[in-house]
């Protein structure tokens, strides 16, 4: 199993209501004092609803996560990644977005701007379309667009990615059924 099946196999288990996670203890927390090793890279929304260790069933020092508002990005989000890629070697980033985002619906509302969250907001902006009228899939529109800037921005990333050595998936959390799908980059 890949780290990315790994990861959608605990999802499966947090669907089921049948999680599995063991390393949430004292125990573990000292047993990784001294090094971490986590298997994936997740940057995802600060939403209080998407909480990644709960929805991939995973314990202490098994994902890196990163979470901004919107799972937005700037010069400290990228390198943060990159600090785990090149320091720990974790060879999958998930970019994770989800249902009912209250950033993507901002910037919606919004499309002219506005006096506050200018730099989160223009993000999705970017991607505003007249014909995309639902918000979940104008999320999942974001979604791609942040990981398309990620591999374009990062030298470090993007000859990981041609050297095989790091995966990069787009990912989305649906509030209905508590799935991650995997959206296709093209
Ligand atoms: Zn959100």
């Amino acid at each position: 199993m890949n780290e990315t099946e790994k990861l959608l196999e605990g999802n499966k288990n947090f669907v089921n209501g049948t999680p599995k996670a063991e390393n949430k203890c004292l125990k573990t927390l000292q047993r990784l004092a001294n090094g971490q090793n986590p298997r994936a890279i997740i940057l995802t929304c600060s939403d209080s609803r998407v909480v990644p260790e709960i929805i991939f069933d995973a314990g202490i020092g098994e994902l890196f996560v990163i979470r901004t508002a919107g799972a937005t990005i700037g010069e400290n989000v990228i390198e943060s990644i990159e600090f785990a890629y090149d320091e720990m070697k974790i060879p999958l980033l998930v970019i994770l977005g989800h249902d009912n985002c209250g950033v993507v619906t901002y910037a919606a509302n919004h499309p002219d701007g506005s006096e506050h969250f200018h730099d989160i907001i223009s993000q999705v902006h970017k991607i505003l379309d007249c014909e995309t009228l639902c918000y979940n899939e104008l999320a999942k529109k974001h979604t791609l667009n942040i990981t398309e800037i990620i591999k374009k921005n990062s030298k470090i990333l993007k000859q990981a990615i041609d050297e095989n050595k790091l995966e990069v998936i787009s990912a989305h959390f649906h509030f209905d059924t508590g799935l991650v799908t995997i959206l296709n980059n093209k």
